[in-house]
């Protein structure tokens, strides 16, 4: 008889996390963001080349990090936002798992570089492969800056995996657009090959959304307003006529994060029933706050997935207050006994 199993090393476990969390640079796009989100920063830049596949930049103003905590970061398992699985049930935070740095740095070229605002250096630590080739004290402002280079540099079949620099880009303004909206009160440049894309000030929800989808829109948007003990709406659902033939102006955020649920999305469908032509699909920006207990984050690594404790009252909830805000327009038919 001979034994056979072996933990793994730390490097090789690190690697196969990466596989789950980082699908294409827009996941590395996604979770810098969140991280720079979490760090309570009010400035996020963002900087991509060749759509990610060259470089993923983003600076903060956050917090930063202590000489320690910024060579922790890149440890599997290490984060500062929980501590105990009792945690999982009142996160007000993006990140818990403790993975996307380690991943990250498992399969790119990672550069950090980090300063709190008491300290007047900060630390610049270099790691590629999960193996770390510099820490140094750095001159850098206060605040975060990650760059990725070099994506999958050491997995080929996922580099080569990669689609056209148009693709990639889309998956990232998709997840850029994503975060920007969830976070109206956060100013955010986003720049593509030298190219300003996008540059939002610090402003409300509505002039966000406007922002990002453009002038036409402000005159599309019904608002929607709902607070009971269970659930707080508040946002905008498009008028029918401005329907789309696409989802792609479709938004749930719950508790600023994003997240798709399609039985949600179909309450929103059931309160625009005889509005739409067919296969026509309404557009909405929808904030729901519940309380973090009543919600499980932890279904799947990119957290786009939840589950709710009482997803029929929801789903009621919710239906009821975009119908009402339609009437409220008069957009809904006149006879309605449903409510
Ligand atoms: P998680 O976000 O799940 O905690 P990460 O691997 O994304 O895991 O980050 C690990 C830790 O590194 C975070 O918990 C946080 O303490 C620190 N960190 C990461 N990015 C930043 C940032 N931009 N500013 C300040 N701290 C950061
Ligand atoms: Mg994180």
């Amino acid at each position: 008889m001979s034994d056979i199993i072996q933990l793994l090393p730390d490097h090789v476990a690190n690697q196969i996390a990466a596989g789950e969390v980082v699908q294409r640079p827009a996941s590395v796009v996604k979770e810098l963001l969140e991280n720079a989100i979490d760090a309570d920063a009010t400035e996020i830049k963002l900087i991509v080349k060749d759509a990610g596949k060259t470089l993923v930049q983003v600076i903060d103003n956050g917090k930063g990090m202590s000489v320690t905590d910024a060579r922790l970061s890149f440890e599997r398992h290490a984060t500062s936002k929980i501590k105990a699985a009792e945690d999982l049930f009142r996160l007000n935070t993006k990140g818990f798992r403790g993975e996307a740095l380690a991943s990250i740095a498992a399969i790119a070229h990672v550069e950090l570089k980090t300063k709190q605002a008491e300290d007047d250096l900060g630390t610049s630590i270099e790691i590629e492969g999960s193996v770390v080739k510099s820490q140094e004290v750095a001159v850098t402002p206060t605040g975060t800056s990650v760059s990725v280079k070099h994506l999958f540099f050491n997995i080929p079949a996922r580099r080569n995996f990669l689609k056209s620099d148009t693709v990639e880009l889309r998956h990232i303004t998709d997840e850029f657009h994503r975060v920007a909206l969830a976070h109206p009160n956060i100013a955010f440049a986003f720049y593509h090959n030298g190219s300003d894309l996008f540059n939002v000030p610090q402003e409300n929800y509505r002039q966000r959304v406007v922002h990002i989808f453009g002038t036409k829109t402000n005159e599309k948007l019904v608002p929607v307003e709902e607070e009971t003990e269970v659930l707080k709406i508040s946002g905008f659902v498009g008028k029918p006529e401005f329907s789309k033939k696409t989802k792609s102006e479709q938004f749930f955020f719950v508790n600023n994060r994003f997240i798709k649920s399609p039985y949600l999305n179909h309450a929103i469908n059931a309160a625009f029933e005889g509005l739409l032509k067919d296969s026509y699909h309404p557009s909405y920006f929808l904030n729901l706050t519940v309380d973090p207990k009543t919600i499980d984050i932890n279904i799947h690594p990119t957290k786009t997935e939840i589950k709710f404790d009482d997803e029929h009252t929801l789903y009621a909830i919710l239906r009821s207050a975009v119908k009402h805000s339609l009437g409220q327009f008069n957009i809904a038919p006149v006879l309605d006994f449903d409510q």
